[in-house]
């Protein structure tokens, strides 16, 4: 089996996980900014955690053979802080150029709030204005469908933004196709205690196509697993789909989009 995993926050685990992720034949993992757990200080703050991003995790990975890159943004959660918001932002053009650097991500929403669609906006700006990919995380549970649509919306409302280069993460059965319908990407995570579990996931898969969707275990430091990836395609093979059927959904799906970026390379 080979399998991309497309959103693992890896600063956030132990070198077993490394370990265990190459073994179940990881080829790469892809690495989004995100709420550490807690509000950082300051802009300052954010600067250490990208350079941690571009260029000491990547070394890490590489210690155990992995390809590592990554995604800049400041998650929406601290950017309710819209001053610090825009501080933050205007670190990041300087890292765009790292050689492990995808896009712009996962910004999003949290809360639906006013000034998180106003970061959000931003942050779209400047991706289109560097030509850079796009990943969003949605909200959790009740706020996810209305979420969605503002998220959608927004994006559709930027006439720069080319819907096949952003893709839509955390995607669940009520809002997958909103997303795949606007012309968007599609990210399913896999989660032991919220967001879906291999079997719902599955079940999206088998609902709504191969086309455009890619499966992620998105890990941190809370509950979740760096091979529920792997995990899955193992169910999927229980339910009796093909070794060509997972390869394309775990691997090639996850490399079509990805490879938009000209550094994603293997
Ligand atoms: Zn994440």
């Amino acid at each position: 089996m080979r399998y991309i995993e497309p959103h693992a926050h890896m600063v956030s685990r132990v070198t077993d996980d490394y370990v265990a992720m190459v073994t179940a034949g990881c080829a790469a993992v892809c690495e989004p900014a995100f709420w550490a757990g807690f509000d950082r200080s300051s802009a300052q703050g954010f600067f250490d955690y990208f350079s941690q991003l571009t260029e000491h995790e990547p070394k890490r990975a590489a210690k155990f053979g992995l390809p590592h890159f990554t995604w800049l943004c400041i998650n929406p959660k601290e950017a309710e802080d819209v001053a610090l918001a825009d501080d933050v932002i205007a670190l990041i053009p300087q890292f765009l150029t790292k050689a492990n650097v995808l896009g712009i991500g996962e910004i999003g929403l949290n809360k639906n709030t006013r000034n998180e669609l106003a970061v959000l906006e931003k942050h779209i700006a400047l991706a289109v204005e560097h030509d850079q990919l796009i990943l969003v995380h949605t909200p959790h549970l009740e706020d996810k469908l209305k979420g969605t649509r503002l998220i959608v919306d927004l994006l559709k409302g930027h006439s720069g933004v080319k819907p096949g280069r952003v893709i839509i993460d955390h995607v669940e059965e009520h809002t997958v196709e909103i997303v795949l319908n606007a012309g968007f990407w599609a990210g399913v995570t896999l989660y032991p205690e919220s967001k879906c579990t291999p079997a719902r996931a599955i079940d999206i898969f088998e609902n709504f196509g191969r086309e455009n969707i890619w499966l992620n275990c998105a890990c941190d430091w809370g509950v979740s697993d760096p091979l529920a990836v792997p995990k899955t395609a193992l169910e999927m093979r229980k339910r009796g789909h093909s070794a060509e059927t997972i390869d394309a959904l775990i691997y090639q799906n996850p490399l079509r989009f990805l490879s938009q970026c000209a550094k994603f390379k293997l």
